[in-house]
């Protein structure tokens, strides 16, 4: 007897069927596996990493040694971007008076590392305390506050990272204070403070002031909140300086950022806005000539000038060089990490690969290339700006502000599925569409370190300026694109 002629395609249907199924139930598993992934990716940043290389950052013929000085008072205005520094008058009085710099504070740009790389001469990456947010149990090796008896920090608001770096004396205390103690510490006790130590015959003194980077994370830098918080920085610093009233001046003056803020707020990537700061000196002479051959130099320079200033030795891995060499010889970016070759080979290997598996199964038919990756990423570029680690959206566990953004790339995603897939076999439409997203995710996570963690190879945070923050979105893409494709797979057939 001959079967009925639907009976067959029924049967395959319903193998087809079951395929379908399976296959959207793997890909919807490798979203939640990269969701997963990203997670974990996200929370490494914050712990700290092996010691790495020392920047290599040129020296020259020696020079004059800077004079020491008995009162050294540095001046840290938390977030204050140079631009706006720029417009700041007592600012800009006292450093026309004296030195006006550049400083690349390097990378990360997070407040208690970029401190560390100040007090110790060692860059983020050489000590690998990148993007700690948690104090210090201990001062590090050489700190240059340990060093100095006597020595005062003064901190307007998170006084654990002033106690983190050795200070014979901190203010205010690192234990919580109550509500109505700590109003009273931001309304006056702070100003207090700050003028009683800068007063005192102590030779180190360290002020930290948080109310611009409070206003720049609350507001962001191009807001009214921040420009009032820098104003009152301004007036602050010269009722600081008045009131030193050294009349033969010893006093030796150092203002100085740790990082600027984005025009919406945020901080922690490589951008010359976020990384450059103005920092002057004033006050006690300088052996450097009044014009002096550049206005640039790294903070672990600049950590060196403040240990010539107070006779000490700085550390022996720093590569702070002494000030008049370090103007002559800028190097632009040399303190930054970079990925090394076998990064890049990884990274190539890895993106060639996903092109050619493209390619493979687009077949020569445009409208089955993954245009909706292009189109998530100028999403996410058009609503939220590049993506660095300055931007907050690249931090978040479900990465919600990034998958917005990509939103329109869904529907880019479901029109190629129907155009250019319409009667294609179930491999190639999963190929076509998420070969590339996982290229580039991979690639990123190799130039940034994350693989070299995750296999066991590289001890430290992924942390690298750029292809952080672009991993974080590419993983992100990765479960946008995997998670609506297994959508589409159980809603249609191929
Ligand atoms: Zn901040």
């Amino acid at each position: 007897m001959r079967l009925p002629a639907h009976a067959s395609t029924r049967g395959a249907g319903g193998r087809d069927r079951w395929l379908r199924w399976g296959v959207a139930l793997g890909v919807l598993l490798l979203a939640l596996g990269v969701h997963h992934v990203r997670r974990g990716f996200i929370r490494a940043f914050f712990g700290d990493g092996g010691a790495g290389a020392a920047p290599s950052l040129t020296t020259g013929p020696a020079s004059r040694d800077v004079d020491a000085t008995s009162r050294l008072r540095i001046v840290l205005v938390d977030g204050l971007g140079a631009d706006h520094a720029q417009t700041l008058p007592h600012l800009d009085r006292l450093c026309r008076g004296g030195l006006d710099l550049r400083v690349d504070t390097g990378f990360p740009t997070v407040s208690l590392p970029v401190q560390h790389a100040l007090w110790t001469g060692l860059t983020q990456t050489q000590t690998g305390v990148m993007y700690r947010i948690a104090p210090l149990s201990e001062p590090p090796d050489a700190s240059i506050p340990a060093r100095v008896a006597g020595s005062i920090a003064v901190a307007e608001s998170y006084p654990e990272i002033v106690h983190s770096f050795g200070f014979s004396r901190a203010r205010p205390s690192a234990t919580p204070m109550e509500a109505s103690a700590a109003e009273a510490w931001r309304t006056e006790g702070f100003a207090v403070a700050a003028r009683e130590a800068v007063t005192s015959s102590a030779r180190l003194v360290f002020i930290h002031v948080l109310r611009v980077d409070e206003a720049g994370h609350a507001h962001g830098a191009a807001s009214e909140a921040y420009a009032r918080a820098a104003d009152w920085a301004d007036a602050f610093l010269d009722e600081l300086v008045r009131a030193d009233a050294d009349a033969e001046p010893h006093t030796r003056w150092i203002v100085l950022s740790d990082h600027g803020h984005r025009p919406a707020g945020g901080h922690g990537g490589s951008e010359p806005s976020i990384r450059i700061v103005r920092a002057c000196v004033f006050g006690h002479r300088l052996p450097v000539p009044v014009e002096p051959t550049s206005h640039a130099l790294h903070l672990v320079d600049l950590s060196r000038l403040v240990a010539d200033s107070l006779e000490l030795r700085p550390h022996p891995e720093s590569a702070g060089r002494p000030l008049e060499t370090a103007l002559a010889r800028p190097d632009p970016g040399a303190t930054l990490p970079r990925p090394g070759l076998l990064r890049w080979g990884v990274a190539a290997v890895l993106l060639l690969s996903g092109i050619a598996a493209t390619g493979w199964a687009a077949r020569r038919r445009w409208s089955r290339l993954p245009w909706w990756l292009v189109v998530a990423y100028l999403g996410v570029v058009a609503i939220h700006g590049f993506p660095t680690l300055s931007h907050p959206m690249v931090y978040p566990p479900m990465g919600r502000d990034m998958m917005l953004g990509a939103l329109p790339g869904l529907f880019v995603l479901t029109w190629s599925d129907l155009r250019g897939y319409a009667d294609a076999p179930i491999l190639d439409r999963v190929v076509g569409h998420t070969a590339l997203v996982v290229a580039l995710a991979l690639a990123a996570s190799t130039l940034c370190g994350e693989l070299g963690r995750l296999v066991g190879l590289t001890p430290g945070p992924p942390l690298m300026p750029i292809w952080t923050a672009q991993a974080s979105v590419l993983l992100t893409f990765t479960v946008v694109g995997a998670g609506g494709l297994a959508v589409l797979l159980l809603v249609r057939r191929g």
